[in-house]
């Protein structure tokens, strides 16, 4: 026989899934033997077969009565007594906090003859009315709907009618009246006197609170389980709100906010707990409750002390005074700042309450990174011009550009204000504080760049109307010109006129070697949290890294070498003149001229990354992207051609690259001429970048340092493309005098190359995952038109949680990456095998690729120490 109700003396913290996180921890403290008013839980299982069946199941009231009655001997007062009535609260409480989302009610038991029942035994008969006025407006709203105004409105004429010390019995007594009528004319009914059915509602209503609009919605942004289903509370309610030596307040055991020590709280005098939320009154900081009542303050703090050192962390509490009596009435591990979680687990591990190893899942790297983007200063900021995508987070402030040159050619600081990124805009975007775009989500160029670069990115704001002149754009009828001040706030997506103050953040400066003092308490928190998590991890965390500047940063933020360079960026800017004659090339000749012209640029740009990762490995992707992406836009072009034939001239080089663009055009790049195939095709690219990969070596080599290059070939789905170009690399080594050993290894990002492995394996040193191409091959998803598509729809109709492209699909791509590591590791025993990617730095997707048995994962410069974290706590 299934039990639907549990005693508080029965329960545990343990329980939280049948009673909920309220009831668990109700019982947790009866049971340490604190002073918590008597009641019992009905369990989740009761709420779930409510709602399934739409009504209670059998014997669940029976249940309810029985537990009832013990309340009633413990106590020796009983529900509907007319001269010492019990009053019973009905409290709403899952598995997860969800704060103020469900219903509670509270003063059940009073009717028109237990209300005076309650006056004679309290002596107080205003406070009598006032508690039942609450009931009859709680129980309205919550069980018939009837809106809070109906309510409110009434009770303000009554208070504007009082004296300043407000309604005395009378005016309350008649105010009940007034209510019962409101509820009457609303439910068709009048308000129910007999208070077992007061209770029997109350708890269907609770059970139907978990439906709530704001509680679904609640639960989806937190992704909490629509079928969990809620507890109910039922508890002897004890009274804030008789007279000046009562009240109610909340507390957490340390600042929430920054984690320093010391109880932190509001109190409230003379009040029932919605008081406090409602807002009516200001509360006073807790310390106050020292001075109003100095015994039950520090009682208050001894049960804090308790509860710390048993739950062993963070606590926050509410709790009751009843004329000079302390009551618990809740308690739960309190929600916290990322600074004060750092903070606060370094403290506990120092006070001895945890170890290290435990620290480490008192922390997350969400958490640590959002602190190493510099926050604004809300108290500061004027209300938003515009609000976007938070796609990058950070605070950035700048004067207003709107193209990439004049980005990079402004002195002072600047905001890149596009409609979108292309890639053309990348000096831009290096050289601005922050980009911002009108159009794009997540997944656009911009925010992808931009994360990779930890640059701010605010993307999608789309009440932007950018002046196709290219100097203002228009919010409304405000107008922003070109070289104005314009703050953005790439974690909440805002956007301010004008300069809003910018608090750096410590954590930052001080993981990239800037000395910052480690007295500071959250930096000497997150060290050494960091400390442990690399002594713990097996997962190496490396960096996708192109230039030496972003080769430095990565090392400063601890990686063990570069997973990622990619050399596109090395065709860019004033290079591209070189690649257009490379692909214009209509002979021989003219090819190898191109190519021996770009191999000295590429080879100084090997220096110097080889140099800033002396002795760690540096993998060199070959040149990837389809090279089309290299030439001016088709649209410019065709214009291009077509002034110049208009005004009689000769279009030149024009009509040549239009020719080359029409003849390279693809309906799908992204599945076209690229990768490996680039290399198969375009006779001597690949044998150039290889050669200033070696020469740059051989350089280092002779100037006394390290240098370990890896070659790796991208796009692979065969093992015949890979065998094919890997002996024409080896070809290029074998010429270069003093070239230390380079490793030669492949991309896996095509689930072909995964399904087949154990053969790809013969041919390559290692593997690395492409994840975001995986994902896209696997799921048959353009990454670059998902977003603002149908990725939304994907999300509310539950397809997935989170996007693919920013957790692995462990499921479905994580079983490639699996299969694909062990049967490559079968062929090859010291196959080393890692994943580049966005992937390698977010937080969930480290754990599985540590549970994989991965070798190291590789991400931006600024998410390695989140990776360092993610992998650390993977280990522990
Ligand atoms: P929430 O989950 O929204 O915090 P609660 O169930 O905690 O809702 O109830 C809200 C408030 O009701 C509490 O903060 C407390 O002040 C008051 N309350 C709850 N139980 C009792 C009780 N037994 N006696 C007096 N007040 C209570
Ligand atoms: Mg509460
Ligand atoms: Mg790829």
């Amino acid at each position: 026989m299934v039990t639907y109700v549990y005693d508080f003396v029965e329960g545990d913290r343990s329980r939280s899934d049948l009673l909920g996180g309220k009831g668990a921890n109700l019982a947790e403290m009866t049971r340490l033997g604190l002073p918590v008013p008597p009641g019992f839980t009905i369990t989740t299982d009761a709420c779930r077969a409510y709602l399934a069946d739409g009504r209670v199941p059998l014997r669940l009231f029976d249940e309810v009565n029985a537990h009832l009655r013990e309340i009633e001997v413990r106590l020796d007062r009983r529900l509907g007594d007319p001269h010492d009535p019990l009053l019973l609260a009905v409290r709403s409480g899952g598995r997860y906090s969800m704060p103020g989302m469900m219903e509670t009610i509270l003063d059940i038991g009073l009717n028109d003859t237990t209300v005076a029942g309650l006056a004679a035994r309290s002596g107080d008969e205003r406070f009598a009315w006032d508690s039942y006025r609450r009931l009859i407006q709680m129980f309205g709203r919550t069980v018939h709907g009837v809106p809070a105004e109906e309510f409110e409105r009434e009770l303000a004429s009554v208070r504007a009618a009082a004296g300043p010390d407000g309604p005395d019995a009378a005016a309350l007594r008649e105010l009940v009246e007034t209510y019962k009528k409101v509820f009457a004319a609303h439910v068709g009914q009048d308000f129910p006197q007999a208070p077992h059915a007061q209770l029997y509602s109350a708890i269907r209503a609770v059970f139907s609170s978990w439906n709530a609009e704001r509680a679904v919605l609640y639960r989806h942004r937190e992704h909490i389980p629509d079928d969990l289903g809620t507890a109910v509370n039922v508890m002897a309610m004890v009274f804030g709100n008789l007279g000046p030596d009562s009240g109610t307040g909340v507390a957490f055991t340390r600042d929430p906010a920054t984690g320093a020590p010391g109880v932190y709280g509001d109190y409230l005098r003379d009040a029932q707990g919605e008081d406090v939320v409602a807002g009516i009154r200001n509360t006073v900081p807790l310390a106050e409750l020292e001075r109003i009542d100095p015994v039950s303050f520090r009682e208050l703090k001894r049960i804090m002390g308790v509860l710390e050192r048993h739950y062993r962390d963070l606590c926050d509490v509410e709790f009751t005074i009843e004329r000079g009596r302390l009551w618990m009435l809740q308690t739960r591990v309190g929600k916290r700042t990322p600074a004060a979680a750092f903070t606060i687990a370094a403290q506990l591990v120092d006070e001895g309450l945890i170890t290290l190893d435990e620290a480490l899942h008192r922390v997350d790297g969400a958490q640590l990174a959002r602190l190493m983007f510099p926050a604004f200063d809300l108290a500061a900021a004027p209300p938003p011009l515009a609000t976007g995508v938070g796609a990058s987070p950070g605070a950035a402030v700048g004067r207003v550009v709107f193209d990439s040159a004049a980005a990079v050619a402004a002195d002072g600081p600047v905001i890149l204000v596009r409609a979108e990124t292309n890639p053309d805009d990348l000096p831009g975007m290096i050289a601005a504080r922050g980009v911002l775009t009108s159009r794009g989500g997540k997944t656009s160029h911009a925010a992808v760049v931009a994360r990779g670069m930890g640059r701010t990115c605010v993307c999608g704001a789309e009440a932007l109307r950018i002046d196709p002149a290219g100097d203002a754009f228009t919010v409304g009828d405000r107008v922003v010109r070109a070289g104005e001040l314009i703050s953005i706030d790439g974690t909440t997506g805002n956007v301010y006129p004008g300069e809003v103050p910018v608090v750096p953040s410590p954590v930052a400066r001080h993981l990239a070697g800037e000395p910052v003092g480690r007295e500071d308490r959250l930096v000497a928190a997150v060290d050494r949290l960091l400390a442990h998590a690399d002594a713990a991890r097996r997962l190496g965390v490396r960096a996708n890294a192109d230039t030496p500047a972003d080769a430095r940063r990565a090392r400063a933020f601890g990686a063990a070498g570069i997973g990622l360079c990619r050399t596109e960026h090395m065709f860019l800017g004033a290079r591209r003149e070189l690649v257009e004659r490379l692909i214009l090339a209509d002979d021989p000749a003219e090819l190898t001229a191109a190519l021996d012209a770009l191999l000295p640029l590429q080879r100084a740009d090997f220096v110097d990354i080889l140099a800033a990762m002396d002795g760690v490995p540096v993998t060199v992707r070959l040149l990837d992207p389809p090279l089309h992406e290299f030439l001016p836009p088709l649209h410019e072009l065709t214009a291009r051609v077509a002034r110049a034939e208009a005004r009689g001239e000769d279009p030149g080089r024009d009509a040549a690259l239009l020719a080359a663009v029409r003849r390279m055009h693809e309906t799908n790049p992204m599945l076209g001429l690229r990768g490996v195939r680039l290399g198969l095709v375009v006779p001597g690219l690949f044998a150039m970048q290889v050669r200033a990969v070696a020469e740059a070596a051989a350089q280092r080599v002779r100037d006394g340092g390290d240098p370990r290059p890896e070659i790796m070939v991208p796009l692979v789905a065969d093992v015949r493309e890979l065998t094919v170009v890997r002996a024409e690399v080896q070809a290029v080594l074998a010429t270069v005098p003093d070239v230390p050993p380079i490793p030669v290894g492949t991309m896996v990002e095509i689930p072909r190359a995964a399904l087949t492995a154990g053969d790809l394996a013969r041919a390559a040193q290692f593997f690395s995952f492409g994840t975001n191409d995986l994902t896209q091959t696997t799921w048959a998803f353009s990454r670059d038109d998902v977003e603002g598509s149908f990725f939304d729809t994907y999300q509310e109709r539950g397809i997935f949680g989170v996007s693919p492209f920013e957790t692995i699909d462990a499921t479905g791509v994580g079983r490639l990456v699996r299969l694909a590591t062990a049967e490559g590791r079968a062929t090859r025993g010291d196959l080393t095998v890692g994943v580049c990617g966005e992937h390698g730095g977010d937080p969930d997707s480290v754990a599985f690729f540590a549970d994989a048995g991965l070798d190291y994962v590789s991400c931006s410069p600024y998410r390695v120490p989140i990776a360092r974290l993610a992998a650390g706590r993977a280990a522990v």
